[in-house]
């Protein structure tokens, strides 16, 4: 396998201050890309950002609240204004709130659909234009499997899956500029986000129903990098569930696994 499949691009990843996303930054960089690290945590992105170019990257950090749409146009101005091209996007900053449906409030629903719906709308619009110049982009959207089965919350479940949804409109549409457009739909993932999900009994059982446990960031990182590659242009439109079988199987428990031969 070619082990620099991202030698001179240019990829922007939103929320690469924490969790997965700074773990795809030091993917991309691994593999020859100069990472545009994005995060509305200044610190964290600037962490992210300063450990790349310790070990001989180039790299910037750029505060941004992706929901926000003047900060996203100056971020995306910043990064042309830098590098002179944008190759990838990952739209992956995102919240969770763990709300019933009657426990949702109207912030709680604007706040989550705001940062994991409108966010990576803003940012591909923002990106889009100067990738449609170019004839080329590769755009990765991070779902989750929360839109493909209920397994968290009401406005979680809403904005992941409308990721989804865009994926394939914006498939359709940027196909014929050579833009591709993909989902990845990561499954338990021990990463800041779900710190106090991993603290409560519930955590043993989640990873006692998903057929390969818990994942780590580097299984969902994998997928990432492959859809931001050369080595996937003839994919676009897909979600990709990175779950350990979560969202294909269905768990009957110990006595039903047993079979006659
Ligand atoms: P983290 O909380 O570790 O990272 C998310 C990052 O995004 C944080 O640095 C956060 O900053 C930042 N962020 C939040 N809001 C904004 C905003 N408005 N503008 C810019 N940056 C923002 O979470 P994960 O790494 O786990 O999650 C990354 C993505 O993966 C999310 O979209 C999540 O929904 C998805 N996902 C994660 C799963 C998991 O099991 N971990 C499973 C399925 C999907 P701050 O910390 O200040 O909020």
């Amino acid at each position: 396998m070619d082990t620099q499949r991202f030698h001179n691009k240019v990829i922007i990843v939103t929320g690469g201050g924490s969790g997965l996303g700074e773990d795809y930054c030091h993917g991309f960089a691994s593999e020859g890309g100069i990472v545009v690290c994005v995060d509305i945590d200044e610190a964290a992105a600037i962490r992210t950002a300063t450990a790349l170019r310790e070990t001989g990257n180039r790299s910037i950090a750029v505060p941004c609240d992706v929901t926000r749409t003047h900060e996203v146009e100056q971020m995306v101005e910043e990064a042309l204004h830098t590098y002179g091209r944008i190759d990838v996007l990952v739209n992956n900053a995102g919240v969770i709130s763990r709300r019933s449906l009657v426990g949702t409030t109207d912030e709680d629903w604007n706040r989550e659909i705001d940062t994991d719906l409108k966010g990576p709308f803003l940012c591909a619009r923002a990106v889009v234009p100067h990738m449609m110049e170019r004839g080329y982009g590769k755009i990765v959207n991070i779902s989750s499997v929360a839109g493909i089965v209920g397994c968290i919350s009401t406005a979680y479940a809403a904005s992941k899956a409308g990721v989804n949804g865009l994926t394939r409109q914006w498939a359709l549409e940027l196909a014929p500029y050579g833009i591709r457009v993909n989902s990845v739909a990561p499954g338990y993932t021990a990463t800041p986000i779900n710190e106090k999900l991993r603290l409560t009994p519930a955590a043993k059982r989640i990873g006692e129903t998903i057929p390969l446990g818990w994942g780590k960031p580097a299984d969902i990182t994998a997928a990432v990098l492959f859809l931001s590659a050369n080595e996937s242009d003839y994919i676009t439109g897909q979600t990709l569930a990175v779950d350990g079988g979560l969202t294909t199987t269905v768990d009957m428990g110990p006595e039903y696994r047993t079979f006659d031969t």
